[in-house]
């Protein structure tokens, strides 16, 4: 008899942003000529930079001769991508050791994949709200123990971010093993200070913790005291992952292109307590679970790091920042309270008189036809809370926004 593997179980039924979906679908279904604005949209909508496209298609030339075709990519990816990535944070006053750059097919794969080379029992640390992709993870991956009375699992320990620390989460009162930080932070849009990173590197030095660092947002970062690397901080090789996308700067979610930076230096214990470096244990994995991802993609990528391609994801930022100060600006307007929107395409606000963050979801739809996101989808303290997202096109989200203007 075959069984399965029951954690797959544990998770909700459908991902979350899918209900979303079928509200919308709904709605659409009663208002076929209504007019939706998607304000709260995760994904991209500006086209793939101009070097890039032209990157890949000489890229595709090349597979088209015998003598320029190329197979399988290493697992790890190719050089000609590696060593830009590493001159870029060369550029930033980091050395990154060649060894330690790992390309992907983006950010949310090597967040699910960390788990198979981490111990079954260690207590993980999540902020809440934040990307739903670490919970889930770790209960499908048989970590997150039981589900308690309050919804919550038992070996998660939830970072609560709300009104009192203005959404930057706090360090634990007790001891953890793996934290997931995320800043710039999906869906709050708030960062964590170089003081408080380096508040968290000494932690889990001290403890002899991980911290996972998705820094898919690292390119909207404006303010200076923001760290755009973790390893801007003393000694945080010793403990830290990194994970960047190509995703969210260069309009690379339909692509598939990210990297992970897994330093030498980082080690885990056995549970006899010997330090391994990590490392050894991620190359193992991708030799097994991994063929790489399409060196034309790779080619892409690696076009980005030329001048022209670092203009081009400047001037995409700029776009999508233009939108996101804009939804701030207008949403301060209203009286409401606003996060996010100043080193992130995300501005976080509260609900007007505390109402739930589905309801709320609903009046937007009903009211002003526009589809937010409800921060409960993000977690419990998102309760109350919207998501918007500077993503849509400057025309739309105007249109939006004089929908909203001061009705609010
Ligand atoms: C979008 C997003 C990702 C996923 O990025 P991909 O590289 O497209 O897989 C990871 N982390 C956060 C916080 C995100 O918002």
């Amino acid at each position: 008899m075959a069984l399965l593997n029951e954690n797959y179980l544990k998770t909700p039924e459908i991902y979350c942003f899918d209900d979303v979906e079928k509200r919308v679908n709904a709605y659409k279904l009663l208002h076929p000529k209504a007019k939706l604005i998607r304000l709260g949209i995760g994904d991209v909508t500006r086209p793939v930079p101009s070097v890039a496209i032209n990157a890949m298609h000489t890229a595709l030339d090349e597979l088209s001769l015998a003598e320029t075709f190329r197979g399988y990519s290493p697992p790890k990816g190719y050089d000609f991508l590696i060593e830009k990535i590493v001159r870029e944070y060369r550029s930033k006053g980091i050395n990154i050791n060649k060894e330690a750059v790992f390309i992907n097919d983006g950010a949310k794969s090597d967040i699910g994949n960390i788990g198979h080379i981490l111990g079954r029992d260690n207590i993980i640390a999540i902020a809440d709200p934040v990307y739903p992709v670490y919970e889930n993870a770790t209960i499908m991956s048989g970590r997150a123990g039981y589900l308690n009375e309050d919804r919550k699992w038992s070996n998660v320990v939830y970072l609560k971010c709300n009104e009192q620390n203005d959404f930057v989460p706090e360090l634990p009162t007790e001891k953890v093993d793996v934290i997931y930080l995320c800043s710039p932070n999906n869906p709050t849009g708030t960062t964590i200070s170089k003081t408080e990173m380096k508040m968290w590197v000494d932690y889990a030095l001290e403890h002899n913790s991980i911290i996972i660092f998705d820094a898919a947002y690292q390119a909207y970062i404006t303010q200076d005291d923001v760290p755009v690397s973790i390893y801007e901080i003393k000694n945080a090789k010793k403990i830290a992952i990194e994970i960047r996308s190509f995703s969210k700067s260069a309009g690379f979610t339909g692509l598939r292109c990210g990297f992970s930076i897994f330093p030498q230096e980082l080690t885990v214990r056995t549970q006899m307590g010997e330090a391994v470096p990590l490392i050894k244990l991620w190359s193992r994995r991708n030799a097994n679970y991994t063929n790489g991802i399409s060196y034309v993609v790779q080619r892409g990528a690696e076009a980005l790091f030329s001048r022209k391609g670092k203009q081009e994801i400047r001037q995409l930022i700029d776009y999508y920042m233009t939108n996101a100060r804009m939804i701030r600006e207008e949403l301060i307007q209203c009286g409401l309270k606003v996060y996010g929107g100043i080193n992130s395409p995300y501005v976080w606000f509260k609900t007007p008189d505390n109402t739930p963050s589905w309801k709320f979801f609903q009046v937007l739809l009903q009211d002003f036809q526009i589809v937010g996101t409800p921060g409960v989808v993000f977690g419990h303290e998102g309760e109350g809370y919207m998501r918007f997202a500077g993503f849509c096109s400057l025309e739309e989200t105007k249109i939006a926004l004089d929908r909203i203007r001061n009705r609010l």
